[in-house]
């Protein structure tokens, strides 16, 4: 397989980066997720915000902290003040809030910001544990679930972009995401690496193009390396490069609300740089004649607990 240059794709004097936002749990709907949005239209700067749809059970990571590596990993990043106690324990003790159905109205406002929305999840708890063990057939009806809620809250509308919490990915899911059930599905982003391409994994080549995240997220580089809140942005910053894909994903538990006011600096510092902050959807217009086959394999990564969907070159 000959592979394309990026150049192809991306003008060498030109910054461009993709910004994916990742909304996990309720308090992220309720609170991160509005002020992004806001924030965003205010800098004149469009992004996608990956949504989760169904009930918040985010809490049940709790019982994670029976693992010693989970317990330093909360510890480094403070992850109380990060997400909050109440994210920690929902679904916990009880079910947790559906957010579908009680937040519709803030789930639609990144649209009447002029952003783009994409699926994340139904049960971002259940997807980010489970795909790896799930079955063709709950697969199948977990998304499908998934569709018909997405319909409920956009008018009838289906998705048009999609990825997968913690970057899981399956057989089974990849299969699920070449049937006919998705075929308002554009693109897909549930993987970590530098390359974009129609993703091999197994046997089989997959019909959904698949644009990766690039860059490291907060979580997994702060507290490492030296890597403090004072000088986070300006390490980010140095790992976005002209001529080439560069995708960031924020979260809106994090960057929505603790780490607001840093994460607005970085959008001013982009500006001043002259990088250019758009939502994958424009990634996909420029790159979506491409036929370029790249490989995708599950693992670890510094910084994240368990194996995440790695694309690489072929
Ligand atoms: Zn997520």
């Amino acid at each position: 397989m000959v592979m394309e240059d990026d150049r192809k794709y991306f003008a060498e004097n030109e910054t461009i980066l993709g910004l994916k936002i990742d909304v996990d749990t309720w308090r992220g709907t309720i609170m991160g997720l509005p002020s992004l949005a806001n924030m965003l239209q205010e800098e004149g700067i469009r992004a996608t915000f990956f949504l989760t749809i169904g009930p918040d059970n985010m809490g049940k990571h709790i019982w994670r902290l029976v693992k010693p590596k989970f317990f330093l990993k909360m510890l480094r990043g403070n992850a109380a003040k990060l997400y909050g106690f109440d994210i920690l324990f929902k679904g916990f003790l009880w079910p947790g809030p559906d957010i579908g159905t009680n937040l519709k109205e803030i789930l639609r406002m990144p649209l009447h910001h002029n952003h783009e929305v994409a699926l994340h999840a139904y049960d971002h708890y259940k997807w980010q544990t489970r795909i790896s063990k799930m079955c063709a057939e709950e697969v199948k009806l977990d998304n499908l679930k998934a569709f018909e809620r997405w319909k409920n809250i956009f008018g009838g509308a289906l998705p048009r972009a999609a990825g997968s919490p913690g970057w899981q990915l399956s057989e089974e899911w990849l299969d699920f995401a070449d049937s006919k059930y998705c075929s308002s599905i554009l693109y897909r982003s549930d993987s970590r690496g530098s390359v974009f391409g129609y993703p091999e994994f197994g046997r089989k080549v997959y019909e959904k193009l698949q644009i990766p995240t690039t860059l490291p997220t907060y979580d997994e580089v702060i507290g490492r390396n030296g890597v403090t809140n004072e000088n986070y942005n300006e390490y980010i910053l140095s790992l976005i490069e002209p001529g080439q894909l560069n995708v960031l994903t924020i979260h809106a538990e994090s960057e929505g609300i603790a780490c607001f006011d840093m994460f607005k600096d970085f959008v001013k510092a982009c500006k001043d740089k002259n990088i250019k902050i758009v939502p994958l959807g424009d990634i996909y217009n420029k790159i979506k004649d491409t036929k370029r086959v790249v490989r995708l394999h599950m693992e670890q990564i510094p910084g994240r607990d368990g194996k995440v969907a790695i694309v690489s070159k072929k």
